[in-house]
């Protein structure tokens, strides 16, 4: 099925044709659904589009997932049958496209098939979950089945096929998939993919920056803090129900591993242990616990895992996964017993979907916070023990160095 283009829209705007000038995009109205992968690389999006002179404001970015969305928006146009985090994206569709105020033009869902990670060149590669490729397919179908509601709705359905994490083709697959849409030439298209790479590693470092300052302070002031080993999307909250932000009301910081600290010295000091009997080679190699590493997600997932059972101050674990996730099945138990060999506290909330169990999540942050009161000083103190004692976060108080048998044991987890 072809769809249309803004040739139209542009015709009317005079600086459209002139060579060499900055054409003027500034009323185009981008409708973003902010669903699966999006979560991690919405600057990209934000960079490329402002680059392009979209101005800011025009940059809508669908709700958080939510039953009303859902009922809403998105009643009726499920195709197949799916985890939760793509069954939702139709009520991000339709909420972008009957729910504003102001009309969209265009609306623009990706299809994210690799993405940036700091496993890259460490692990067999970074692409995504084949659901979180072929979603914005799979979503479009439901817009299409009786009769074309983007055309209906004067939206322009743009969905470019982009390997996030290997940087040099993007630029090529945004021309190619692009081009009719925003009226791109090559040389605008390398500006604005240059300018989008460059908001989002931007922002990834500031986040990072910020779980060094968390991991820091627990660090000076002996006190624990919570890993969420999740997707991105789980920060979404309809999808991950804000687990994260119960427990931080209980005073434990949170951290999320698409922003834990990945700084040399601090990754050289948690697996020194290993790297010294060579069996990773490097803090970002997953190899000794995870041979099949082509997903990012899932190859994050097993790193953060050890990155938890070495790092003293994470003395929990909280892990999250949707209804019908087929990826994190096979990592359930690996990434539990990881986290488990030093004693590391692990919870896990599973087969999440569109009803948030309220009462049951309070219980359960209850007695995780108990957990974490009564076990994170003898937690934080056994981790310490497998570290050598030149800390890169703080002055430690009392360091100890690590016995022979301690060393050892560090190094099977
Ligand atoms: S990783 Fe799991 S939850 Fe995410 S899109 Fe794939 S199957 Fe769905």
């Amino acid at each position: 099925m072809r769809f249309p283009t803004l040739q139209t829209w542009f015709g009317k705007k005079a600086s459209a044709a002139t060579k060499g000038q900055r054409k003027d995009r500034s009323q185009l109205r981008v409708g973003i659904p902010k669903v699966l992968n999006i979560w991690t690389t919405h600057q990209f999006w934000v960079g490329f589009l402002k680059e392009l002179g979209v101005s800011s404001e025009n940059i809508i970015f669908s709700s958080d997932t939510s039953e009303e969305q859902g009922r809403e928006f998105g009643k009726g146009r499920g195709t197949v049958d799916c985890c939760y985090p793509v069954k939702c994206i139709s009520g991000h569709y339709g909420e972008l496209i009957f729910g504003q105020k102001k009309k969209i033009n265009i609306l623009l869902s990706p299809m994210i098939h690799s993405l940036p990670s700091a496993l890259y060149g460490h692990v067999e590669d970074t692409v995504t979950c084949t659901r979180v490729m072929a979603g914005p397919e799979n979503i479009k179908a439901g817009f299409l089945k009786e009769r074309d509601i983007f055309a209906e709705n004067n939206v322009v359905y743009a969905s470019p096929f982009v390997s996030l994490g290997d940087r040099h083709v993007v630029t090529e697959q945004i021309h190619s998939s692009l081009k009719d849409v925003f009226d791109l030439d090559a040389e605008e298209t390398t500006r604005a993919v240059t300018r989008g790479f460059a908001a989002l590693d931007d922002v990834t470092e500031r986040i990072r920056r910020q779980g060094r300052e968390i991991l820091s302070w627990c660090a000076e002031n002996h006190k624990p803090c919570v890993l969420v080993l999740a997707r991105p999307y789980h920060m979404d909250t309809g999808i991950g129900h804000e687990i994260e932000a119960e427990i931080q009301a209980c005073g434990y910081p949170i951290l999320w591993l698409q922003y834990l600290p990945t700084d040399p010295d601090l990754m050289n000091w948690l697996f020194e242990a290993d790297l010294k009997v060579g069996r990773i080679k490097s803090p970002f190699d997953i190899s000794d616990v995870w041979t099949s590493s082509y997903s990012s997600n899932t190859n994050e997932i097993m790193w953060g895992a050890k990155v938890a059972a070495r790092c003293p101050w994470i003395t929990c674990v909280v892990r999250l996964s949707s209804y019908e996730c087929g990826m994190d099945q096979p990592t359930y138990t690996p990434s539990q017993k990881i986290v488990e060999a030093t004693g590391t506290l692990y919870f896990k909330f599973g087969d999440l979907d569109s009803t948030k169990p309220a009462g049951g999540i309070k219980i359960r942050v209850e007695t995780i916070s108990h957990y974490l009161g009564k076990y994170s000083p003898q937690i934080i103190q056994r981790k310490l023990s497998y570290l050598s004692p030149h800390c890169p976060l703080a002055e430690l108080n009392s360091p100890t160095e690590p016995s022979a048998a301690e060393t050892a044991r560090i190094t099977v987890v």
